[in-house]
């Protein structure tokens, strides 16, 4: 059934989707750009966004196999790197056959792939921990390492590592990073992957073979990075509804557990979208909510299926009006920061009980 009776939609503007990526693959001319969808990319929906970057991009990728699967069964052609690598022997097998890349960091990996026979011919990726300490082999062991690889499996290796501060222009960890894998990539000369978003945006020295881009092919910047040489577009727009108006004398309260209590006769608007649809429980008393062309504050608890607006100051708003929660009008970051999270973590949270619409 098609029908949709409540207007609370994610709406995904795919065309903008395709600008910053090539936006952000321009500021990386020497590089391959590969497009990170994980964690149905970002939100956004991975089959959808994988069919409008499919024979556009070098690569998808994402976290584990389960992801690339489904992919591949919706006729998603590209190569897929997975991030995390195989979780099991067995997982040689259906990357072979998949054309996954996969990301190896530990020795039990390695291992695994000694065992293989025929020898796995895919495309590997090799991690290396220069400093994130979450994934990676260290970069003592990588000689040993490479030197048990037939020259088959060496000649189209990646080295790659993850930086954990790239978003602060002013640390010195990224710089220190990308010597740690520059000084273990001397010896053998293979491809290089070094930077996400922030190091692709912030860091012109972390540029590599191939970059993986995140969250900024959303339109969402890394967190910090807030002077962007670029510009670019927001994907998502998250949108609802107003349900409900009403009028509060001085001294009554809205929501649950009264946490907020009204200082003047006051309007508050109440708006069909709550934690179930992955609007944040922690948004703070004052949080923006966008009104067509002005911004309001919510007030009170966020609710699993509504929040609560104070509208008074405004000018006059209708039952069934559209409210923006992010996107265009109201940047995911401004959200983010008065919800005490980051960009990432809301619109990977955008719940599956909120539609997608895709504007093409
Ligand atoms: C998620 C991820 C990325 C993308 O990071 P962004 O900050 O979203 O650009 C890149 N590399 C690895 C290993 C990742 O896990």
């Amino acid at each position: 059934m098609n029908y949709i009776s409540r207007k609370t939609l994610a709406i995904i503007n795919l065309p903008a989707l395709i600008s910053n990526y090539h936006c952000l693959a321009n500021l990386a001319p020497q590089s391959e750009t590969i497009a990170v969808i994980k964690a149905n990319a970002y939100g956004h929906g991975a089959i959808t966004v994988a069919k409008h970057l499919d024979n556009m991009v070098p690569a998808l990728a994402v976290a584990f196999i389960d992801e690339a699967l489904v992919l591949r069964e919706a006729g998603i052609t590209s190569p897929i790197l997975i991030l995390e690598g195989p979780l099991s022997e067995q997982d040689f097998v259906i990357a072979s056959k998949h054309n996954f890349w996969l990301m190896l960091h530990n020795g039990a990996q390695i291992d695994w792939l000694i065992k293989q026979t025929p020898i796995y011919s895919g495309k590997l990726w090799l991690k290396v921990d220069t400093g994130m300490n979450r994934l990676g082999l260290m970069p003592s062991q990588v000689s040993n390492i490479l030197a048990t690889l037939p020259s088959q499996q060496l000649k189209k290796l990646v080295l790659c590592t993850h930086f954990s501060n790239a978003e602060e222009l002013d640390n010195p960890k990224t710089l220190l990073q990308i010597k740690r894998l520059t000084q273990v990539n001397q010896i053998h000369g293979c491809k290089k992957s070094l930077a996400n978003s922030a190091g692709i945006i912030n860091w012109r020295e972390s540029h590599g073979d191939y970059n993986r881009l995140g969250i900024a092919l959303y339109g969402a910047t890394p967190l910090l990075a807030k002077k962007l040489p670029i510009k670019l577009i927001p994907v998502m727009t998250l949108q609802s509804t107003v349900i409900s108006i009403r009028k509060l004398n001085i001294g009554e309260s809205v929501g649950y557990g009264e946490t907020w209590q009204a200082k003047r006769p006051s309007i508050i608007a109440t708006i069909a979208i709550g934690y179930a649809d992955g609007y944040p429980r922690s948004a703070k008393v004052g949080t923006p909510v966008w009104f067509k062309s002005q911004l309001a504050p919510l007030v009170g608890r966020v609710s699993m299926d509504m929040i609560t607006v104070d509208i008074t100051d405004i000018d006059k708003v209708e039952l069934g009006d559209l409210v923006e929660l992010w996107g265009e009008s109201l940047a995911i970051e401004t959200v983010a920061e008065y919800s005490n999270t980051i960009n990432y973590e809301l619109l990977t949270r955008v719940s599956a009980r909120v539609p997608k619409k895709y504007t093409l």
